[in-house]
């Protein structure tokens, strides 16, 4: 990383009561954080080309060991140019260059060191953190060391005429058996603020359509060492940062993180612009997150297959799961998860012989676990493993003999310190044993891809189980679609478990059982491979209901799950969706369309070269197959309802 200071001002015990201000410019110089200390406090707010994005909103810990959201001096404010770029086979882009402002404001308190306000401005994006440090014991010589962070007094107030795109946060141990929170709770899109949900706020990511743009809120580097974050409405479109409830996890551990002095928190992030574009292109997760330890051995993705999604529990027995690994391997996919109750229904000793004909099919199993403990009711085994480090790093040690690829841990239903501490303890002994991790039930990743190596993706979305479980969701399909690659999947892989030619979401793919109606097109399930991004991604495929034609097929076998860059093309959360991938030098391009009228688009293919292969809709979502070359580089698209076009071309 290459630093040079620019600039440094010292003020040497100027008071906040004789308001100064200090700028903080992105290096393209559009986007500017403005510092403003007043009266002991702290403001900032942004704005992106000369507009508002957000406005004056205040920052401040109060701890343990003090307050410092009041009376507050600036005490010295530097800034510096950063540039740096990193590689990664797992997220949006493979190669990222960063290129940012870092800032500092020290604030004292006393004429003492309270906390440092750290912000990374890139030209679209804001990562902000607060450092806090020993504070004096009045009752002996020695420092406080350590401190409880009782409550975070960060702030994100929108102007007037903002409209809200949000998620409740769900209340613990509430839900199926127990096990909320686990971020399963609709988008509402283009809702006015001022509300709280069920009194409880939102999840991250947020995103907001103010007068000028777009704001996606969200928060990375969530380890051990803090708890995860939501926020909660203060009125209007004032929203500030809050933490874990106590009903979380069975009312273990704590609500407010502790934090030893000299200390940090995570970095809270702000991502805006006047398009789309620079969210659902975003890298600020990863960007300020380092890998928090080695790979253990060179980890492997691609597309997998689930029996659950369409099977339900019965399905988790040895014949179905080794009919599927014969699916699986005449797909060349490389994965499958055998889901709940395979310790009763299968056991051990039958997972060792489909872990051998896995291998020798050249494919390969991903084993479910109940996470808990003693935090949820859920009934299903395997259970009282994961949270245990003796029996957890025994039974990894068994799956590691046998070529288990990964884990699927489910139900976590807390965004607590000590939970953060599950997650971490069981990232860090999978590496050791050589094991992917996915997460289900599950709070949101916040930079995991990048920091825990082995870590492939969580659910923490309202996902393909839903479509299983009845036809409201099923119908919703293509409107949550249009929301997901711009909020939740902007900031983290997405284990969302999609992709199927069934009709309906059971075996007999009928309504002789169970199992949600499919509205949306093959098309459109096609597009999901592109528009939902996971480096391994389990699809629901069933190896009885396949599509007559099969370039179908044939585009979901070779759809890659690693991809190299992405695109923004044209949207609105709710409404429709135009998006690009590339990977290996070839542009996938999908529209989506959640509006009842079709979609018409003249799309500017100047990325790509050549022509091109077009899967498309008609207006009854018969899909069909085209190579078209684009005259000048412009292609027409008609998009219905709940259907999709596909346009796939070498890059240029
Ligand atoms: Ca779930």
């Amino acid at each position: 990383m290459k630093k040079s200071i620019l600039l440094i001002i010292t003020i040497f015990a100027a008071l906040c009561g004789m308001a100064a201000n200090y700028t903080i410019t992105s290096p393209n110089g559009k986007l500017v954080v403005t510092l403003s200390c007043s009266g002991g406090k702290v403001t900032y707010n942004v704005a992106l080309d000369g507009k508002e994005f957000i406005t004056a909103s205040p920052l401040g810990l109060v701890t343990t060991v003090g307050d410092f959201s009041a009376n507050l001096t600036d005490h010295d404010f530097k800034t510096e140019p950063v540039t740096f770029s990193y590689d990664s086979k797992v997220l949006k882009r493979s190669h990222i260059d960063v290129s940012a402002t870092r800032a500092v404001l020290g604030l004292y308190q006393n004429d003492r060191p309270a906390i440092d306000v750290v912000f990374m401005v890139k030209n679209n994006d804001i990562a902000f953190k607060y450092i806090a440090y020993p504070q004096p014991n009045p009752k002996t010589t020695e420092p406080f060391v350590c401190t409880v962070v009782e409550n975070e007094k960060t702030f994100f107030n929108f102007p007037n005429g903002t409209t809200t795109f949000l998620s409740p946060q769900m209340k613990g141990q509430t839900g199926w058996a127990r096990t909320a929170p686990s971020y399963e709770q609709p988008y509402f899109a283009d809702d006015q603020p001022g509300k709280n949900a069920n009194g409880l706020g939102f999840i991250f990511p947020a995103l907001f359509r103010v007068p000028n743009g777009w704001v996606l809120i969200s928060e990375t580097g969530v380890t051990s060492a803090y708890c995860a974050s939501h926020i909660t409405c203060e009125g209007n479109a004032s929203y500030k940062v809050a933490f874990p409830l106590m009903e979380d996890f069975n009312g273990n551990g704590t609500s407010a993180p502790g934090i030893p002095l000299k200390g940090e928190t995570p970095w809270r992030t702000i991502t805006l612009g006047s398009t789309l574009a620079p969210i659902v292109e975003t890298t600020v997760p990863w960007d300020f997150v380092e890998p928090l330890y080695s790979p253990s051995k060179e980890y492997t993705y691609g597309a997998g297959t689930w029996s659950w999604i369409i099977g339900f529990d019965e399905s988790v027995n040895y014949q179905e799961q080794k009919k599927y690994i014969d699916f699986t391997a005449d797909l060349g996919f490389v994965s499958q998860i055998v889901d709940n109750w395979w310790d009763t229904q299968i056991t051990r000793d039958s997972i060792e012989i489909l872990a051998k004909y896995a291998k020798q099919k050249g494919t390969s199993l991903c084993l479910w676990y109940n996470s808990n403990g003693y935090w949820n009711d859920a009934p299903q085994g395997p259970k009282h493993i994961m949270n245990n480090i003796i029996k957890r790093r025994k039974e990894m040690a068994w799956m590691k003999s046998i070529g288990i690829r990964g884990i699927k841990v489910d139900f976590l239903g807390s965004d607590k310190q000590q939970t953060m501490q599950l997650y971490e303890d069981i990232l860090a002994d999978a590496n050791d044993f050589g094991l992917e991790v996915i997460f289900h039930g599950a709070t949101l990743p916040r930079g995991w891809e990048r920091m825990y190596p082995n870590f492939i993706g969580s659910e923490a979305v309202l996902a393909s189980e839903n479509l299983h479980f009845g036809d409201d969701f099923c119908r919703q399909e293509s409107y949550n679609a249009t929301l997901h690659p711009v909020i939740r999947n902007s900031v983290a892989a997405m284990d969302y478990g999609g992709i199927t030619f069934n009709n309906y979401f059971n075996t007999t793919n009928d309504t002789t059982m169970w199992g949600g109606h499919r509205v949306t097109s093959d098309v459109f399930q096609m597009a999901v491979a592109v528009l939902f991004q996971c480096p391994l991604n389990h699809t629901a495929l069933y190896y009885k209901v396949l599509p007559k034609e099969q370039w179908k097929l044939d585009f979901v076998k070779q759809c890659p799950t690693l991809w190299d860059d992405i695109k923004f093309i044209d949207g609105y959360p709710g409404k429709y969706l135009i998006m690009a991938r590339k990977s290996g030098g070839k542009w996938y391009v999908v529209a989506i369309n959640a509006q009842k009228e079709p979609l018409k688009r003249t799309l500017n293919l100047d990325f790509i070269i050549g022509g091109v292969t077009v899967y498309a809709d008609d207006a009854n979502l018969n899909g069909s197959m085209k190579q078209v070359t684009p005259k000048k580089n412009m292609l027409q698209i008609t998009v219905p309802h709940d259907g999709a076009t596909i346009i796939v071309g070498n890059s240029k």
